[in-house]
């Protein structure tokens, strides 16, 4: 078994295809090494290794990999031409982690590995700059330290023990800029920095490159546990059994003077989608001064640098002599980029994210991936990418990553609103949106008010947990490539970021624009698609479906084969539904309707009359009300069918508890308020979920099904009258045997036929039931026989799989996932080993007798992507969701039928 992948001079071990083994960085390195891209040579140590580490532990797994590094480690001095640990001719090397899949800060890198007291004198030497070997040097033990080590601060208010140092430092010495530490003071640096690793560790710090290489890579696969990137996992539900790769690769200076430098570009626009070559870097540096917004970084393209000066206000004149492009400043080096962009974007058939360093005048590309983008980029870039031929149809639907679309479907600032809107300062506009909320300054307060924008002067890996909990997120440092940014377009979060106006004191609490202080818990508001930061809190409105939006949608339809209908209780939100593109309304739960306070009234009166005649007249004042609504519901849904379901929550639910509403319904009713609280107290259930609801309600008072059936009926008539058309689909909740059925469809059938008869016409439709107890899957065969329709309801289908009471999961699933007993919330993602096999065999069974019987979902399950999916090879005929999942769940059924 190899362990160890080597790549490098144009070869390599492995390739693009094998990311579970190389991980994503590891797999994309040994690619850009076979189609000639120049990546500094190396070697990844597999995501096996990872997992051989946690279950045997460090000493055994480094026993078994020591020869195969040891091998790869001489590979690389062979193509530099320098060597591991040499005093002369030293090769230093980085160290950095790559899950599967990217992971953005979750994982900690090393760079200048290899350097001790000796080797700095070579490197100086080498390189003919004592002050960038001594620098890099103190950089090394800073990462070193911070992330081997762990000299991380000891509370939040503080900074990191070394950058504490250097404070200290420039104080001293009256300076303000790292650049301008003379070469003694970069020496002292070292000598202190180890000195504070010695005191804080009880160890000195490890002199022998060797000892440092394997510090480095038991520290990544420690990472991988780290409690931010556990995290990260749970948010997106990546198991933790796929473990990280390390690769280990020779160093190249961004930091050799002015004739090198780094950077990070794009091939499109992450944020917009737009096809322009895009990206930041900065003269003498190394990668994490582009990433960590401690300088200004410049533009790569001189069109991307003109639209940076227009919005960070620089003249031409300054821009030009101290922010040029790269492609005015190096354009040979630029011509060279810009080709490979194009190369790697080609050869990937989707938008790159690259990273690069020029090391005196020669490049080198270090990274390059997918680029994490908004939902409106991953819309954009799809649809231009089919248009140019860069990709097929279907590569362009499964680019989309369906619950992305959400973004889109949020809300933005209300126009109206924002030109009273009072522009306090602006930042690059880092991830689109509008967001409003209070000002809190640690991530680990964003969830102290209920809205929460999180300020910072930069963010980093630990904040992720805050930034995700955060309306928005606003920095007063940081380029469009910061930490803040990046993370913060991969969840779709609106943010600001490198606002330089914006003066931030952790220890006051109080941010100060123009000498204007904003307190914690202040509103404010970001417009993360132009960089504005506004004073106050501004209203959001709905947001507009842009036209490759609309393109898309149309594509997924050439390719979708199962049908995607929605939940909608109102004509408005099934208007919505409509809008999305909704092919009928899977569930409307009557019982929403008789919330309103006019109706609730009428509600209560059935509830408590004692008397079927009492209840009688009481549904005959909810029946016009109820037929109107089906009307409207009929009406917005234009011909489409639509599926009804009658009464099916505990009764207790409508009925009052709060002694003033008791009173005045007792008034109303004219009965004693003693006679109401005796009533309510009857009703109460201990297990109200499994009480008496649902058909239940149907079969003890018929009187409730016959109005409603004559409600949906009566409704269709009108419209038919009207001229539009109505497809009823009546639908009876709960049922777990054939004969609750059969009571249920007796009474419908024979409210519909009066009906009928009353108003000498007839509608079409149809009776069906929900499948959502378990014995009603079992015994699909039988209900078959009778009903119409099968629409699965897994939210009580998983309750009682499960035995988890829907109403207090939230108790313990939070531990159960915690705990890794589950891996995901059974109730927002499907559970397919269990649940899902009562839905395929409830399908099958049912269509074993009716072989064309119309099944689909209702559960809330049926607007989430991967049990859409399951819901495909199911083989149902549609899936039922909510109005703003529709186009999510759109996009699923069309990737499931590719
Ligand atoms: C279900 O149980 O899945 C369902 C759709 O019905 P409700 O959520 O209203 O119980
Ligand atoms: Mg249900």
């Amino acid at each position: 078994k190899t362990r160890v992948y080597k790549f490098g001079n144009k070869t390599a071990d492995g390739n693009s295809t094998m990311k579970n083994l190389l991980g994503g960085k590891g797999a994309n390195l040994a690619e850009m090494g076979l189609i000639g891209i120049p990546v500094p040579p190396g070697f990844t140590i597999t995501t096996d290794v990872c997992t051989e580490y946690n279950q045997l532990g460090q000493d055994a797994v480094i026993a078994m990999i020591t020869q195969e590094v040891e091998d790869a480690i001489e590979n690389i001095e062979q193509i530099m031409g320098s060597k591991f640990g040499d005093k002369e001719n030293p090769l230093l090397v980085s160290v950095r982690s790559g899950a599967r899949v990217s992971m953005p800060g979750m994982m900690d890198t090393v760079l200048n590995l290899g350097l001790n007291d000796d080797v700095v004198i070579g490197l100086a030497e080498k390189s003919g700059n004592e002050r960038f070997a001594w620098d890099s040097y103190r950089r090394f033990i800073q990462m070193y330290g911070d992330v081997v080590l762990g000299m991380k601060p000891e509370s939040k208010e503080d900074i990191d023990p070394f950058e504490e140092i250097m404070e200290a430092l420039k104080h001293k010495r009256n300076i303000e800029l790292d650049t301008e530490f003379t070469i003694q003071d970069l020496k002292d640096l070292v000598y202190d920095f180890k000195e504070a690793v010695k005191k804080r560790t009880g160890h000195n710090f490890p002199t022998n490159p060797w000892d440092q290489l394997w510090g480095a890579v038991v520290a990544v696969f420690n990472s991988w546990n780290s409690d931010r990137a556990i995290y990260y996992r749970k948010m997106n539900g990546y198991p933790g059994e796929w473990g990280t790769a390390v690769n280990v690769q020779a160093m190249v200076y961004g930091n050799m003077g002015l004739n090198s430098g780094t950077g990070v570009c794009f091939t499109r626009d992450a944020g917009t989608g737009e096809n322009v070559f895009n990206g930041e870097y900065l003269i003498n540096a190394q990668g994490e001064d582009v990433v960590a917004g401690t300088r200004t970084p410049q533009q790569i393209t001189k069109l991307g640098s003109l639209r940076w000066a227009e919005l960070a206000k620089v003249e031409e004149e300054d821009r030009a002599e101290n922010y040029p492009s790269l492609e005015e400043l190096m354009p040979t080096i630029y011509n060279e980029l810009n080709e490979y962009q194009k190369k790697l974007e080609l050869h990937y058939r989707d938008m790159q994210d690259m990273e690069f360093t020029m090391q005196d005048g020669k490049l080198w590309i270090l990274q390059t991936r997918n680029g994490k983008r908004t939902g409106a980029a991953m819309v954009k870039i799809a649809m231009d990418s089919l248009k140019e031929g860069l990709i097929s149809e279907k590569e362009a639907l499964l680019q989309i990553e369906p619950s992305k679309l959400d973004e889109l479907l949020h809300p933005v600032f209300d126009a109206k609103a924002l030109k009273r809107a009072n522009v306090i300062a602006q930042g690059l506009p880092a991830s689109p949106g509008a967001a409003t909320g209070k000002i809190v300054f640690f991530a680990d307060e964003a969830d102290h008010y209920k809205s929460s924008i999180l300020v910072r002067i930069e963010t980093s890996p630990e904040d992720l947990e805050g930034m995700n909990i955060a309306k928005g997120i606003l920095t007063a440092r940081g380029g469009m490539t910061s930490h803040a940014a990046v993370v913060a377009r991969g969840m779709g979060k609106c943010c600001v970021s490198g606002a330089g106006a914006l003066k931030i004191d952790y220890k006051k609490r109080t941010l100060t624009v123009d000498g204007v202080v904003y307190q914690e818990g202040d509103w404010i508001s970001l417009n993360g698609s132009t960089g504005n930061i506004i004073e106050g809190k501004v209203a959001t409105s709905e947001p507009e479906l842009s036209g490759e939006f609309a393109e898309l949608m149309e594509l997924s339809d050439k390719y979708a084969t199962m049908q995607v209908r929605t939940n909608a209780d109102s004509p408005k939100d099934a208007k919505v539904a409509v809008k999305f593109g909704a092919q009928g309304i899977g569930l409307t739960r009557t019982e929403h309707m008789f919330f309103e306070v006019d109706r609730i009234k009428a509600m209560r009166e059935m509830i408590l009359a004692d008397t079927l005649k009492g209840r009688k007249e009481a549904l005959n004042e909810l029946l016009p009300m109820q037929r109107e609504d089906f009307e409207g519901i009929f009406e917005a849904m234009e011909g489409l069918p639509v599926t009804v379901r009658l009464l099916d929550p505990p009764l207790h639910e409508f009925v009052p508890h709060q002694l003033e509403t008791q009173r005045s319904l007792a008034e109303d009713m004219h009965i004693s308020l003693e006679a109401v609280k005796i009533k309510v107290a009857e009703l109460e259930e201990f297990n109200p979920m499994l009480g008496h609801r649902g058909c239940r309600l149907g079969i003890t008072y018929p009187e409730i099904t016959e109005m409603q059936a004559r409600a949906i009926i009566e409704a269709a008539l009108n419209l038919k009258e009207k001229g539009i058309e109505a497809k009823p689909e009546i639908m009876v909740p709960l049922i777990g045997t054939i004969a609750e059925f059969e009571h249920q469809e007796a009474v419908i059938r024979a409210t519909a036929n009066k009906v009928f008869e009353e108003r000498n016409d007839t509608v079409e439709y149809l009776v069906g039931t929900m499948i959502e107890i378990p014995r009603a899957a079992i015994t699909a065969n039988l209900i078959a026989e009778k009903a119409d329709f099968f629409s699965f309801g897994t939210n009580d289908l998983t309750q009682m799989t499960f035995g988890y009471s829907r109403d207090d999961a939230g108790k313990f699933l939070p531990t159960y996932i915690e705990k890794g007993i589950l891996k995901v919330d059974p109730f927002e993602v499907l559970d397919q080993e269990g649940v899902g096999q009562l839905v395929q065999i409830g399908t099958s069974k049912g269509r074993s007798v009716k072989s064309k019987l119309k099944v689909g979902i209702c559960g809330e399950h049926g607007g989430d992507p991967s049990s859409v999916e399951f819901c495909y090879n199911t083989g149902m005929n549609y899936v039922s969701c909510s109005p703003y999942r529709v186009p999510i769940a759109r996009i699923a059924s069309a990737q499931a039928a590719i």
